[in-house]
């Protein structure tokens, strides 16, 4: 007899997005004309870089000879693409030995949950990226929600938050699209050493910060390297999502209650569960952070931050609170009053654009709903009119 694992059943019923995909899929059943534009799953659109592209397919080429070959990588990753991590990235802050190279950040965040044991709590922004929730639950955690609102700047307030052994934090944020400022992440580091905590810092947005004040990573706030480990992607840095690559970098200081260093159990559990992100996917990321790749990806970014501002308008112009989309491909709009799922359902009927109830992030994101910015211009501009159009 086959038990299923209990935790399963405290899953919401269906992951966010594949119950707007169901949803989209009945309209289209219905109205297979139907010009959607999707504002919702957070995928990228923008070719790769042609840099990228290149290097990729020269490498993919070299396999077929026997010089070019390469099988099993190196555990943690390749030591060029962590050299350059570490460089460019982290401009020497985290070193190449602490950096483990994976297949992107989800992966990463499913798999940190062996790290801990299950009696470890969970404290998660709201709304949060669901992958936070899901995970910990599916680990056997108890989940804390820690309030992320316009009142309160969607940072949350530490005096009043329930505290949690663990803590994701993610940063610019999806959905809220808030950057949380150096003040504030300092004062996250210092919560975490008062209550022993560890920060499961995400950065997958960190690409899309513009303000030379805000912090790309934790590990520019003093303190964090003994309470915080970072989770990276190249999926939004370089339009990976499907190519798949990220990283998780965990300071040689970050250790368990009883001494002992996260990375020795880390290294143990990848070496276990996983063998390595793809080397054709490494190559690419190697051709990435060369000053030419580098300028492009950053070019990307710049081009989807003005979709999220070509969006804005007419939000705005309606009189709705629109937040971010200013240093992240989302836009968090506010609509008082209105539930999210319902407004989800008219503006796919009425206007055919498909975006995120807020509701589908956690509590606080009842009376939101997320845009992303992730299109081509053409559609984007085309979804402003309709937003223009429509009745919110
Ligand atoms: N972290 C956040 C906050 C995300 O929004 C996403 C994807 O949308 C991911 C991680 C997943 O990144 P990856 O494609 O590297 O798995």
């Amino acid at each position: 007899m086959v038990v299923r694992n209990p935790h399963l059943a405290r899953l919401p019923g269906s992951y966010l997005f594949s119950e707007i995909g169901q949803r989209v899929a009945t309209l289209r059943k219905a109205r297979p004309d139907a010009p959607l534009i999707r504002l919702s799953i957070g995928d990228t659109t923008e070719p790769l870089p042609p840099s990228v592209a290149a290097h990729m397919g020269e490498r993919a080429q070299a396999m077929a000879s026997q010089a070019g070959y390469v099988g099993y990588g190196p555990e943690r990753g390749m030591e060029p693409l962590r050299q350059l991590l570490s460089s460019a990235v982290y401009q020497g802050r985290i070193a190449p030995d602490e950096l483990f190279v994976s297949d992107g950040a989800k992966c990463d965040i499913g798999r940190l949950q062996l790290l801990f044991d299950p009696s470890c709590s969970v404290a998660v922004q709201d709304p949060a990226y669901p992958a936070y929730v899901d995970t910990s639950l599916v680990a056997g955690r108890k989940v804390v929600y820690w309030p992320c609102t316009p009142e309160n700047g969607f940072f949350p307030d530490l005096d009043t938050v329930e505290p949690a052994p663990l803590i994701f934090f993610c940063s610019p944020a999806n959905p809220t699209g808030a950057a949380a400022t150096r003040d504030q992440l300092q004062r996250l580091v210092e919560y975490a050493h008062a209550h022993r905590s560890i920060i499961l810092y995400d950065s997958a947005y960190a690409p899309f910060v513009r303000d030379s004040q805000t912090p790309r990573s934790i590990f520019e706030i003093d303190g964090a390297r003994q309470v915080a480990l970072e989770i990276g992607s190249f999926s939004k840095l370089a339009g990976f999502t499907g190519v798949r690559l990220g990283w998780t970098a965990i300071p040689r200081e970050l250790s368990f209650a009883d001494g002992s260093p996260l990375a020795t159990d880390w290294s143990r559990i990848i070496t276990t569960f996983f063998n390595g992100a793809s080397c054709l996917s490494q190559w690419g990321g190697v051709a990435c952070l060369q000053p030419d790749g580098l300028q492009a990806i950053d070019q990307l970014a710049t081009y989807y931050l003005s979709n999220a501002a070509l969006l804005r308008a007419p939000l705005e112009a309606a009189g709705l609170s629109v937040y971010g989309g200013r240093q992240a491909p989302y836009l968090w709009v506010h609509t008082p009053g209105r539930d999210s799922w319902e407004l989800f359902a008219h503006l796919l009927h009425t206007a055919h654009l498909v975006v995120v109830p807020g509701a589908g992030f956690g509590p606080s994101g009842r009376n939101f709903l997320r845009l992303s910015a992730f299109g081509t211009r053409p559609s984007m501009e085309e979804a402003a009119h309709r937003l223009a159009a429509a009745t919110i």
